[in-house]
């Protein structure tokens, strides 16, 4: 069977706001479970997301976080930077009326300094998301000069005007973002163009719990159906789809949302989808798109 859609499972890792859930065994615990999860079901392929914020800048990058990714990198996984600037405040962090995202020099500061953080430990991001599918033209420029050629921000057709959020015309399957346009797909993408890979989505609205592969928003009943549905679009559109699943580790440790989250990933493989890294999604398109132009 050739795969229809190939998508790239993203956890987003941020830690509790809760000052129990806050401390690492609490983290620790819920990172293990999704490890043994991620391996169990979609051969480690998972893309896990570092968290930094003003509340925590380096907490994440320092042990015992630093051997927990690399065993999730050796185990298959790839990390992706996600920088928290707008929820994890602090006193002197807090910033009332405009997220971090819309600021150029703060965005561009931490993508540069984590960025070089994680290659001088030899654990390089592969890719980056915004936080709450915030990003910006400045940010997306910021990732191309700083090597970080994939993003795993969008949602399409979502608007959150408060997080820097605006995927009004996206397309919903991935594709090189142009200089001008995040939101457009270059035709002529260059060596540093970035390649999105957006949020599963079923093209019929913009609700959370209803339209989106996101895990636990949904329920499996839903999360089928935007799933068939992009299924569909593949063969509609008679060329594979390329788009992201969203999960949590903060649901990790609750028996009804992790048998959903098995019970979905188990139904995408078994209904024409294959789970792959992002650094393995870009690579396919790449193919895909060679082989349609040499046949030309
Ligand atoms: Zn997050």
């Amino acid at each position: 069977m050739v795969p229809l859609v190939y998508f790239v499972v993203v956890i987003d890792g941020d830690p509790s706001r809760s000052s129990v859930g806050a401390n690492d065994h609490y983290i620790m615990e819920r990172y293990n479970i999704t490890l043994e999860l991620v391996k169990k079901h979609i051969d480690g392929k998972g893309a896990m997301c570092v968290h930094t914020s003003p509340r925590y800048r380096n907490r994440f990058f320092l042990s015992p976080f630093i051997e927990f990714w690399e065993s999730w990198v050796k185990s298959g996984g790839e990390l992706i930077l996600h920088p928290e600037e707008d929820v994890y405040f602090t006193p002197n962090s807090r910033q009332d009326d405009d997220s971090y995202y819309n600021d150029s020099e703060h965005m561009e500061h931490i993508i540069r300094l984590k960025v070089e953080q994680m290659k001088t430990i030899g654990l390089p991001f592969a890719a980056f998301r915004g936080a709450l599918f915030g990003l910006t033209n400045h940010i997306t420029a910021v990732l191309s000069k700083t090597g970080l050629h994939l993003d795993l921000s969008g949602a399409p057709g979502l608007v959150l005007p408060e997080r820097a959020a605006d995927w009004s015309s996206a397309p919903p399957s991935g594709y090189y973002m142009s200089k001008n346009s995040y939101l457009k797909s270059s035709s002529r993408p260059a060596k540093d163009s970035v390649f999105e890979i957006p949020l599963g989505w079923d093209g019929q609205g913009t609700d959370l719990s209803r339209n989106y592969l996101f895990h636990e928003r949904s329920t499996y009943r839903r999360l089928c159906k935007v799933w068939d549905a992009v299924v569909e679009r593949s063969k509609r559109n008679k060329t594979p789809q390329f788009v992201n699943f969203l999960c949590h580790t903060y649901s990790m440790r609750n028996t009804k949302l992790r048998t959903q989250l098995e019970d979905i990933l188990d139904y995408m493989k078994q209904k024409n989808g294959k789970p792959v890294t992002a650094v393995e999604a870009k690579k396919i398109y790449n193919n895909i798109k060679k082989t349609a132009d040499d046949g030309l």
